[in-house]
């Protein structure tokens, strides 16, 4: 099949994008290497550089490119930034969906995947966080990601767009090719293993009175392999109507124990201060994930929070500079 898939430069819609391939299908990329990197394409994927802003750059990518699917990254995904300038977000990130979303729908495209998230879930009734979980926006972030879900609804309703909404926990790892490289990195694992590379000082842990273990927040992290695979799961099932996922591991980490297992798997003494809370976190965000287990047969590979890390670990030691080395 021929996929789209915007922000396919960063770091999830990249290795969506190489397990796309890896699984025989076309890929055209469309990225305004605003966070993504040229060299994380993968070479069999074609490249368009271009804004989602921009209505008429992307009628022209659908004309020149005639996808039969879309899979929509590309967005702006920082709780904490949205908080500070909620615009980017219930602006551009809700914008930007929605030009994609005329185009797809003029273009008669009939296959599109959401990638959402997690923080549509504040202050969750229950945990883990299944589908049935009420949804209460945690920030203008998940706000926006919201919004474009319920445009998705809508347009199944009234043009047949048949879409999934991928609801992801805290995308992790790395393949051998592909990793997590933002500038300015703010993600927990990445900041801590920075920290053990000496590129930075210390890691700073946003809140220790959470209602946790520990103090600290809980969240579930998922190997970015297992994310690409659930969407390839879902393009595959949706001929069989639209749908919504929640996806994680199902098993919660604190932000103190990560830290403490990123100092065994490097070595190093990684120094953690701190600090005050985030705005716009959730204590714990653990999903509840049987839904696309039974209905798709999802089945994550790399379960444990310590191989996930070590992934990233091999990635950043072989591209200490990230995608910048090559
Ligand atoms: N976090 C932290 N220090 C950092 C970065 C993150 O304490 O330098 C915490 C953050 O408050 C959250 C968890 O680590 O509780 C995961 O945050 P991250 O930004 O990695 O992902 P998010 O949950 O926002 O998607």
């Amino acid at each position: 099949m021929k996929v789209l898939v915007t922000g396919g430069a960063g770091y999830i819609g990249s290795v969506a994008t190489e397990e796309l391939i890896r699984a025989g299908h076309d890929v055209v990329v469309f990225d305004n290497l605003s966070q993504g990197h040229r060299a994380a394409v993968h070479p069999q994927a074609k490249l368009v550089v271009g804004d989602l802003a921009d209505i008429q750059a992307i009628h022209a990518l659908f004309n020149e490119h005639k996808p039969e699917a879309v899979m929509h990254f590309a967005a702006r995904s920082l709780v904490g930034e949205s908080m500070q300038t909620p615009f980017l977000y219930l602006g551009e990130n809700v914008t930007n969906g929605s030009n994609l979303l005329q185009v797809v729908l003029e273009h008669g495209v009939k296959r599109f995947i959401l990638s959402s998230t997690a923080n549509l879930f504040d202050n969750p009734a229950k945990i883990p966080i299944d589908e049935t979980v009420q949804i209460i926006p945690g920030s203008p972030y998940g706000e926006s990601k919201f919004f474009i879900e319920r445009m998705l609804y809508w347009l199944d309703k009234t043009h047949g767009l048949r879409s999934a909404c991928l609801r992801y926990f805290n995308a992790a790892g790395a393949t051998a090719e592909r990793g997590e490289d933002h500038n300015p990195e703010t993600h927990l694992i990445p900041v801590a293993l920075q920290v053990a590379q000496g590129k930075r000082e210390k890691v700073t842990v946003f809140g220790s009175d959470y209602p946790t273990r520990d103090g600290t927040c809980v969240r579930d992290y998922i190997h970015v392999v297992d994310l690409a695979q659930a969407h390839i799961l879902a393009l595959e099932a949706l001929h069989k109507g639209s749908r919504t996922y929640n996806l994680g591991n199902g098993a919660g980490f604190s932000v103190k124990e990560v830290i403490e297992t990123a100092r065994s798997i490097t070595g190093q003494d990684i120094r953690a201060e701190y600090g005050p809370r985030r705005g716009g976190d959730v204590a714990t965000l653990v999903a509840g994930s049987d839904k696309i287990r039974k209905e798709l047969g999802w089945k994550p590979i790399r379960t444990d929070v310590r191989s996930i890390i070590q992934s990233a670990w091999k990635w950043h030691s072989k591209n200490p500079q990230g995608y910048s080395d090559r």
